[in-house]
C-alpha cells in the first residue's frame, strides 16, 4: 500500500515508522510550518498528572506500546530516544500532602507513587519547606532527535517531500497514493475534509535553562511542582509549560515567560540562566482523546491527530491501532472517532 503522510511531527513520524514496519511504501510531506508543537515539547511521559494526582488514561496499555515503538525507532536512529526518569513531586499545601498519601495507599497507584524522605539530587537547589513524592515509570522521549532521525531516514530513501500539501489538491495526490493521512497538528482544526467541533487548541511556552553553580552535576530525575523541570543534554533543562487558549501569534511572549519564572522561583533557591524561550501550539481536543479516522467527505483520506498534551504516550499505541485498521481491517475504537459527541 502506497501512503502519503502529511505532517512530520511526533504523530506523523511514529505513524510513518509503524506503517513502513508493516511493509507499506510511505512518503512524508512536511513544510516546517510555524507553531508546530513537537519541536518544542519536552516529550515527557508522566503516569500521574493533575492536581488530584490521577493516573493517565489507559496508561498501563499505552506505556508498554510507547516503550516498544520508541525502541524500534531508536534502532533506526542508531541511538536511544527514550529514557525512564522518575519525577520528584514537590508537595506543599497540607491537602496536597494528604491527597498524595491517600493515592500511594491505593492498589492501582502504589506501583507508580511513593513518599520520599528527600528530593534526590535536587535537594541542594530547592527552597525549604517541601514534602516530597516520587512518580516512577515516567520517561522522556527526545522529540527533536526522533524528528531529525525520521526526516533523515526518509530523505535518504528519497521519500521526503519538503512542501506544504494543499488540501484542495488532495485528489491529485490520491491519483498517486492509495491513502493520504493528515497528521498536521493544530492545523488539523481548519482542515475542511474533517469537520468537527471537538478542537480546543492550546499554545504552550517553555524556557530552556541552566544552573551555573551545578555544571556537571548529574540529574537522573525530573522535578515538578506547578511547572516541570526536565534534564536535557549538556547541562541544560526544559522548564514549562504554559497553557493559552487564545493567542495572537505563535511567538514566545513576555507574559508567559514571567509566569514561568514565578513558578520556578517558587521551587528553586539557586540562580539559573534562561538560554532560550520556545512556543508551540498543542493539538488539544475538548474531551482529551485523539481524533482518528477516515474523512466523511473523501474516501481514502484519513486524519491521525488530537494527541493533545500527551503525544509521547499516545502516538505509538494509536499509530499501531490505525495501522491494524488499514492493513488488517480491525475496527477503529469509537473512543477516538471523529464523529463522537464533544463534552
Ligand atoms: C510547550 C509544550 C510542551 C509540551 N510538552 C509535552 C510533553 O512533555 N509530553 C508530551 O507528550 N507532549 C507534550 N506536548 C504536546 C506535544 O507537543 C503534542 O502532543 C505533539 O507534539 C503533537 O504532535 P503532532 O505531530 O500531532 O503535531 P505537530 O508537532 O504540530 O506537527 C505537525 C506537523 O505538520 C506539518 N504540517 C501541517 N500542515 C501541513 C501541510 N498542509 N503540509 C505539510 N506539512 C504540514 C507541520 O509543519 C508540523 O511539522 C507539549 C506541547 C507544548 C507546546
Amino acid at each position: 500500500m502506497k501512503i502519503l503522510i502529511v505532517g512530520q511531527g511526533i504523530a506523523g513520524s511514529v505513524l510513518a515508522c509503524t506503517l513502513s514496519g508493516r511493509g507499506c511504501d510511505v512518503f512524508i510531506a512536511d513544510a516546517g510550518l510555524p507553531g508546530s508543537s513537537s519541536r518544542f515539547a519536552a516529550g515527557i511521559i508522566n503516569p500521574v498528572t493533575g492536581k488530584r494526582f490521577v493516573k493517565s488514561w489507559n496508561f498501563d496499555l499505552f506505556f508498554p506500546a510507547a516503550m516498544r515503538i520508541y525502541g524500534q525507532i531508536g534502532e533506526l536512529a542508531g541511538t536511544s530516544l527514550v529514557r525512564e526518569y522518575p519525577v520528584v513531586r514537590l508537595l506543599s499545601a497540607p491537602g496536597e500532602v494528604n491527597d498524595w498519601s491517600a493515592r500511594c495507599a491505593q492498589a492501582d497507584y502504589s506501583d507508580h507513587m511513593r513518599e520520599l524522605p528527600h528530593a534526590h539530587e535536587w535537594e541542594p537547589l530547592l527552597k525549604s519547606g517541601f514534602h516530597f513524592g516520587e512518580i516512577s515509570r515516567a520517561a522522556r522521549v527526545d522529540f527533536p532527535l526522533l524528528l531529525h532521525a525520521v526526516r533523515q531516514h526518509w530523505t535518504d530513501a528519497g521519500r521526503f517531500i519538503d512542501q506544504a500539501v494543499d488540501i484542495g489538491q488532495t485528489d491529485s495526490w490520491l491519483s498517486e497514493f492509495d491513502k493520504v493521512i493528515f497528521t498536521e497538528g493544530f492545523r488539523g482544526q481548519s482542515n475542511e475534509l474533517f469537520p468537527t467541533d471537538l478542537w480546543r487548541v492550546a499554545k504552550g511556552e517553555a524556557l530552556i535553562i541552566r544552573f551555573p553553580d551545578f555544571q556537571g552535576h548529574s540529574f537522573s530525575s525530573m522535578l515538578k511542582k506547578t511547572a516541570i523541570i526536565a534534564p536535557l543534554d549538556g547541562d541544560t533543562f526544559w522548564a514549562g509549560g504554559t497553557y493559552q487558549w487564545h493567542f495572537p501569534d505563535f511567538e514566545p511572549s513576555s507574559g508567559e515567560r514571567d509566569f514561568l519564572v514565578g513558578h520556578l522561583n517558587d521551587m528553586l533557591d539557586v540562580p539559573y540562566e534562561i538560554i532560550d524561550h520556545v512556543a508551540g501550539v498543542r493539538p488539544t481536543v475538548k474531551d482529551r482523546r485523539p481524533l482518528i479516522g477516515e474523512s466523511p467527505v473523501k474516501k481514502n483520506v484519513f486524519m491521525f491527530n488530537g494527541m493533545g498534551t500527551k503525544g509521547a504516550l499516545l502516538a505509538p499505541y494509536w499509530a499501531e491501532h490505525l495501522t491494524s485498521h488499514l492493513l488488517d481491517g480491525q475496527a477503529m475504537d469509537p473512543e477516538v472517532s471523529l464523529f463522537r459527541k464533544g463534552s
